[in-house]
């Protein structure tokens, strides 16, 4: 099926009918914050409890964590954001846009030069010595480049004047970190065991847009596997494998799904690999998977003075777990759904409608009640209070059933039960599928038990 989405009619689409809307909107927004609105936040929540079953619930000796957003500052020290979390800006002096030097870099060399090994220097020598114009206004007058930061800070202090920084965390992956040794003790977790954790990030984002995309405030889901080092390799490539089939079974086709491994590594990791997804935009990071080596238990250790060593309870070896990491953004992820759902088809009538084909699982509503007509609508109300104690139900009686039906296809309602004369005398209501448009006759007691088996994952 040729997908039709643009980045502008999933944006429309999503205003128009209460997915995502811009954040502080009566305020004329607040650049690139956005906030769920009534049907996206069912499609957030669904994304959420689907990654959480398969990496938690049925994941191996895997445990949740759910972490302060603001943490010690030394975390960041030990981490070492503080230091080191930031990208090379450089501004257009003639347009004043403002753009990541290493990202035109990439983008002049199609990928050929890897930019974020370079300093700021070679950088600046490869833009003069490429004549690299800006992509904006095609002038080529930019300021030098200068390191700017990730982190928002805050202050904390209870006199004026008495304020000590404090930062809003730019990745979750800490809280589980520094939570290691309370997880172990007290679930007493053998090596490999897992820490996931779901919760917002927040980073000031030098180039943030194309929706939801990149935001500097956005939700992380992560998993941290803890193992020994000669195991390490296999559970990375067994999470590469693990997290490229969650993404097909979310709904995104294998073919536009690829590996993307890292050549230019952190000085602490063995391995990394993103998934890139074929966004309206191109080809874009879905999420990481990160081989991380020792480095954070022990950057931990050094900085707190306690130990993050586990002892093996059979050789009573002490050792410092690796960390095999795989985190993927739920705002990313989401638009990334929001694409692949959205289809025109064009019908037998000729008319075309917009629907949805989110995975059913994912849908934000479940189940379209729908009184055939007005005077049905007490006998509709009985029905959905029947199905909306299993799902998220809606219910419309205005509009001809035909416009109604075009409503919940847009909206990728899965099944509309249709409410009509044959209910008040049989009890039967008619499913209609969404996605094959047909429908079929169902006594009311055994409909919650066909949808439960269709929105299974
Ligand atoms: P990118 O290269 O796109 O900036 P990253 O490599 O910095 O991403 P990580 O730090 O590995 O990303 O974060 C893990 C995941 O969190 C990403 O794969 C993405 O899904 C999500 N993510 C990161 N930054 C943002 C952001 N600003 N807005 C939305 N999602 C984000």
């Amino acid at each position: 099926m040729e997908n039709k989405a643009t980045m502008e009619k999933i944006v429309n689409l999503c205003k128009g009918r209460g997915f995502v809307y811009p954040g502080s909107d009566i305020y004329g927004g607040f650049a690139n914050t956005w906030d769920y609105g009534p049907l996206g936040v069912e499609l957030e929540n669904n994304v959420k409890k689907v990654w959480w079953k398969r990496f938690v619930q049925e994941g191996e000796n895997a445990y949740g964590v759910d972490a302060g957003i603001l943490m010690n500052p030394l975390v960041w020290t030990a981490s070492g954001h503080t230091t080191s979390f930031s990208d090379p800006k450089m501004d257009c002096k003639n347009c004043k846009n403002r753009f990541r030097a290493d990202n035109i870099i990439e983008e002049h060399s199609k990928g050929k030069v890897a930019a974020e090994a370079m300093t700021n220097e070679q950088m600046e020598k490869y833009i003069e010595d490429n004549n690299i114009h800006c992509p904006v206004c095609g002038k080529k007058d930019w300021t030098p480049i200068r390191q700017f930061k990730l982190m928002f800070e805050t202050s904390r202090g209870t006199v004026e004047g008495d304020k000590d920084v404090v930062y809003l965390r730019p990745e979750t992956a800490q809280g589980e970190y520094v939570n290691f040794v309370n997880v172990a003790r007290t679930t007493r977790a053998k090596l490999p065991f897992s820490i996931a954790q779901i919760g917002k990030a927040f980073r000031n984002e030098i180039t943030p847009g194309n929706f939801l995309f990149r935001t500097i405030e956005f939700e992380q889901m992560e998993h941290q596997t803890f193992c020994k080092a000669e195991d390490a390799q296999r559970i990375y490539n067994e999470r590469k494998e693990q997290a490229l089939k969650f993404a097909k079974d979310v709904g995104l086709p294998e073919n536009k799904l690829r590996f993307h491994d890292h050549d230019k590594l952190a000085h602490y990791a063995k391995s990394a690999c993103d998934i890139q997804y074929l966004f309206p935009i191109g080809w874009e990071e879905l999420n990481g998977i990160h081989h991380r080596g020792t480095w954070d238990l022990s950057q931990h250790e050094k900085t707190s003075g306690k130990s993050m060593q586990y002892t093996d309870p059979i050789t009573n070896e002490k050792l410092t777990p690796t960390v095999i990491e795989y985190s993927i953004g739920v705002g990313r992820l989401t638009l990334a759904l929001l694409c692949e759902a959205y289809d025109e088809e064009v019908l037998e009538n000729n008319e075309t409608r917009v629907v949805m084909h989110f995975n059913p699982a994912l849908a934000p509503y479940k189940v379209a009640v729908l009184p055939l007509q007005k005077n049905l609508s007490d006998k509709a109300k009985e029905v959905l209070s029947k199905l909306n104690k299993h799902f998220m139900c809606t219910y419309d009686e205005a509009g001809s059933i035909g416009k109604r039906y075009r409503r919940q296809d847009e909206i990728g309602t899965p099944f509309c039960v249709t409410i009509d004369f044959d209910t008040l005398e049989n009890n039967t209501v008619t499913i209609r599928d969404r996605d094959s448009m047909k429908q079929i006759t169902l006594k009311i007691d055994e409909v919650a038990k066909y949808i439960e088996d269709k929105i299974a994952f």
